[in-house]
């Protein structure tokens, strides 16, 4: 009798038990037979075993999904006896081997086969790969880590006629022709690298060339690879690539190494892009742009992206990290590079209102849910689930903390110690922190807290005037994250400023501490260390408003009693922008709550006048550029709203917000259209003045066809009909989708009519209808999902429908009836089997759940565990779904 087996849970690997590698890789050489259905992979490895390591530690080689053909030692074949196979790991035991050796290795793969897109894989008849964090060892048996960090040789073989371009990292030292129609190309890479860095592309691709010049002269070759049907699109790339190149010379003094650098666009691709050494493969999302096709997010999201790969070079490759819970030390610190880099390229406070935006809506939750974890986490099962937006985002934060802690200067000094340090080396965060403090002199042993800190902290403020003694005194006081009560003093640096009211608005005070000789600048950092710190300024004539937290100088909850008065003459005058914006959506964040209050108790609702009177100030101001005033005009969302409540009131939320949005309409009404009528566009250009004037024009089009009346939509139909560019029509089509009727069905018809050859643009067309208003949203969504077009097996489109639905559409998603729910269930369970990153991420959309009602909660656990009881479900959900499940 056989017992039933039940698959023991996956056990998670621990930042505590990190160990350093008892074999080191110094030479790689790899050769490639590329084949239709099957591809041959010859590996030679020149191993050493480290310091300090026994002579009879076995050699533990990591290898997935791989069929070992042939295995050699030194030139000696192994036999079967000579080591053993599990489904992941390759054992030579350690007796049999010299201090130094050799070992050569061919094994099999089926890149055809490979849906999970990790590791070498097949995108619309291309060869292409994706090795972080743990994709390599599916390509090969290997050291998968990035701690040994290797040279590479690679030679590519494959059919000529079906793929005519053969890229690899580094640089091509030789290529030519082989029989049977075939050929070959090799790549060198003459600096060490970890696996996760290894890329190579075999397709019919075309490409758009550049050249850069360093600032030392060197020539570098600049290559953007598409598919032909694309070479129109890729201009916007290029130019985003010198630009970013140019920047990291003048504000880092990095300049790049190689002879070559090489982007590829592919069509399916799990993440955004991936920086491998020398060729960057890029999900087309972020490659591909022309005024018809592109909106103008995407084009900044494209600059952005090209620059964020680019800038690893160095924060990433030449300096890459020891292990993967050192992730944020090369994404954090990139992340802060690419917004640097946005800020200078454009409005640099749009930029940072922008970054508050998204860490406010998606990482504060994270911080609130089931997965929150410290920048540096401690523990994972699955490395893909923890590419999250609190390494990332709060990441580059606590990095950004670090930077105004430091000054520019400062950070500039500690930067280069760290490269000119670690280069050629996989590092730590300490490692990091120590330049930084070494570069600087300052002692960061209370600030390296924020690596082990979990939750978003919170920090009180209340002022006192005593007009007696002319003082204003600020009291700090820092509190533990929501639901948390072990949280470590932190080192936190305050922004503020302090506004006089005066005839005009408000005017900004020098500040002057009580132990300071004389007043300073408008604007200073208090370091907030204790649990409780005073700051008194003096010379304080009457009492001030205090701008609390300007540029958003900490990732916090700042929680200060202040009137709406205040919060009103603060949107009107703070001259931070980020602070001015602010103070407008935590008086719109308070109005709305209000309503939504008053639609639970069956009040009446009205929105408040003194709300509606500051936008219309804003409105008219004729100092704010239209990407500021769009901002500022946008009404908070639903779920950064929820995440105000005890319980997210779904429906309450969203009748609050589409009342206050046609409030606000009828309110403005004529200042709305006059400013349409006045903004007519001209000839498209991708200008930032023509991008304010569009995001402005479209916001007044979007409160103007909220009022839902015949002429208002014929403004969204007409745009839609005449635009040049995918800004206007994409803005008119989601007005008309959210407006519903026979505008939306002909707009909608006409779009997948135009564009339903073209997958990025398609994308759009489920994005929108995903993320709409319109009481029917849901049966339309669950249609979408078996529309012909829809593709869960492709990112990009599962994205587009489930995860803009799932992430993005509060009150459709969580709609009563649970639909919502077993949808996104039903497709993590279909997805499960093929890619499990991609599973992972789309499940996430319940981490939220606790934050509901008990009818919500209870709809969302049945799923949850229905997702938990599958067979053989994958590591990536499984950890998920448990973290979710697990008691608080
Ligand atoms: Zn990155």
């Amino acid at each position: 009798m056989i017992e039933a087996t039940v698959s023991a849970a996956p056990q998670p690997i621990l930042r505590a038990d990190y160990r350093g590698p008892s074999f080191f890789i110094d030479r790689v050489d790899l050769r490639f037979e590329l084949g239709e259905d099957l591809s041959r992979v010859h590996a030679t490895l020149s191993l050493r075993r480290a310091d300090g390591v026994p002579d009879d530690a076995p050699l533990v080689l990591d290898g997935e999904a791989l069929k070992l053909l042939h295995l050699a030692l030194d030139g000696r074949t192994l036999g079967a006896d000579d080591y053993a196979l599990t489904a992941t790991t390759l054992t030579i035991p350690g007796r049999g081997l010299a201090a130094a050796f050799e070992l050569r290795s061919v094994v099999e793969i089926r890149p055809q086969d490979n849906t999970e897109l990790s590791g070498l894989y097949r995108s619309s008849g291309n060869f292409c790969t994706q090795c972080e964090a743990e994709g390599f060892r599916r390509i090969t048996y290997f050291l998968d880590r990035p701690d040994v960090m290797a040279r590479y040789s690679v030679t590519l073989e494959a059919e000529r006629a079906r793929y005519p371009v053969l890229l690899a990292n580094g640089n091509r030292v030789a290529a030519g022709e082989l029989a049977d129609g075939r050929h070959f190309a090799r790549w060198d890479d003459p600096f060490p690298k970890p696996s996760y860095l290894f890329a190579l592309v075999a397709g019919d691709l075309r490409c758009l060339p550049g050249e850069f010049t360093t600032r030392s002269g060197r020539a570098v070759r600049l290559e953007i690879w598409v598919e032909p049907e694309n070479i129109d699109r890729c201009e916007h790339a290029l130019r985003s690539l010198i630009k970013s190149m140019r920047w990291d010379e003048q504000a880092f003094g990095r300049e790049y190494d190689l002879d070559i650098y090489m982007i590829v666009a592919v069509n399916d691709f799990n993440m955004g892009a991936m920086e491998n050494k020398g060729l960057n493969i890029f999900n087309a999302k972020y490659v591909l742009a022309r005024p018809d096709t592109a909106t103008d997010d995407d084009y900044q999201a494209i600059e952005q992206v090209i620059a964020h790969e680019y800038f690893h070079n160095w924060s990433g490759n030449r300096v890459t990290c020891r292990d993967w819970f050192q992730l944020t030390l090369k994404e954090g610190l990139t992340v802060l590079r690419d917004r640097l880099f946005s800020r200078d390229m454009r409005s640099a406070a749009v930029a940072r209102i922008s970054e508050v935006l998204g860490l406010r809506t998606a990482q504060f939750a994270e911080d609130r849910g089931p997965m929150a974890h410290p920048i540096r986490p401690e523990s994972y099962i699955e490395m893909n689930n923890f590419y999250t937006t609190t390494v990332y985002e709060k990441g580059a934060e606590v990095i950004g903390m670090l930077r105004l802690l430091l000054g520019p200067d400062g950070f500039r000094r500690g930067m280069d110690l760290y490269f000119d340090r670690h280069d050629g080396q996989a590092v730590t965060c300490d490692d990091f922190l120590a330049a930084m403090a070494d570069a600087s002199g300052r002692d960061l042993a209370q600030f390296s807290r924020w690596y082990s800190q979990v939750g978003t902290p919170i920090v009180r403020a209340r002022g006192e005037h005593d007009p007696d003694a002319r003082t204003f005194t600020l009291t700090l006081e820092q509190a533990p994250p929501h639901g948390r009560h072990d949280a470590a003093l932190l080192h936190i640096p305050i922004a503020v400023g302090l506004l006089a009211p005066a005839a005009d608005g408000a005017r900004a005070l020098p500040l002057q501490l009580a132990d300071e000789p004389a007043p300073g600048a408008t604007t200073r950092v208090l370091e907030l260390r204790a649990a409780n710190q005073r700051f008194t300024f003096v010379g304080v004539d009457a009492p001030p408003a205090a701008s609390l937290l300007r540029g958003f100088s900490a990732p916090v909850e700042l929680e200060v009693p202040r009137s709406d008065d205040e919060l009103a003459l603060l949107m009107a005058s703070d001259p931070d922008p980020f602070s001015r914006w602010d103070a407008g959506q935590e008086l719109g964040r308070r109005a709305l709550l209000r309503l939504a209050d008053d639609a639970a108790a069956g009040r009446p609702l009205a929105l408040d006048p003194r709300f509606v009177a500051a936008c219309a100030r804003v409105l008219a101001d004729p100092h704010l550029d239209g990407s500021l005033k769009a901002l500022a005009l946008t009404l908070p969302g639903e779920r950064i709203l929820g995440q105000h409540q005890e319980v997210v009131a779904v429906d309450e939320l969203h009748t609050a917000r589409q009342f206050a949005v046609r409030a606000l309409a009828e309110a403005l009404r004529e200042p709305l259209q006059a400013l349409y009528a006045a903004t007519a566009p001209g000839p498209y250009s991708i200008e930032p003045a023509e991008v304010d004037r569009r995001r402005l024009r479209n916001l007044a089009l979007g409160y103007l066809v909220a009022l839902g009346e015949p002429q208002t939509v014929a403004l969204a139909q007409a745009q839609f009909a005449a635009a040049d560019n995918m800004s206007d029509a994409q803005e008119a089509l989601a007005c008309l989708i959210d407006h519903g009727g026979p505008a939306r069905d002909a707009a909608l018809a006409a779009f997948h009519g135009r564009w339903c050859g073209d997958p990025l643009v398609l994308d759009k067309w489920f994005a929108l209808q995903a993320m709409s208003s319109h009481a029917d949203t849901l049966a339309r969504v669950l249609e979408l999902a078996t529309h012909p077009d829809f593709n869960l097996g492709n990112p990009n489109r599962a994205r587009a429908l489930l995860g803009t639905f799932g992430a993005r559409n509060q009150f459709h998603f969580h709609s009563r009836c649970g639909r919502g729910y077993a949808l996104l269930a039903d497709k993590v369970i279909e997805l499960d089997p093929h890619n499990a990153s991609m599973a992972a991420r789309l499940v996430a959309a319940f981490n939220p759940w606790r934050r509901f009602d008990a009818a919500r909660q209870q709809a969302m656990r049945a799923q949850l565990e229905r997702i938990a009881g599958q067979p053989g479900l994958s590591r990536a959900v499984h950890e998920i779904v448990a973290r979710a499940l697990a008691p608080v």
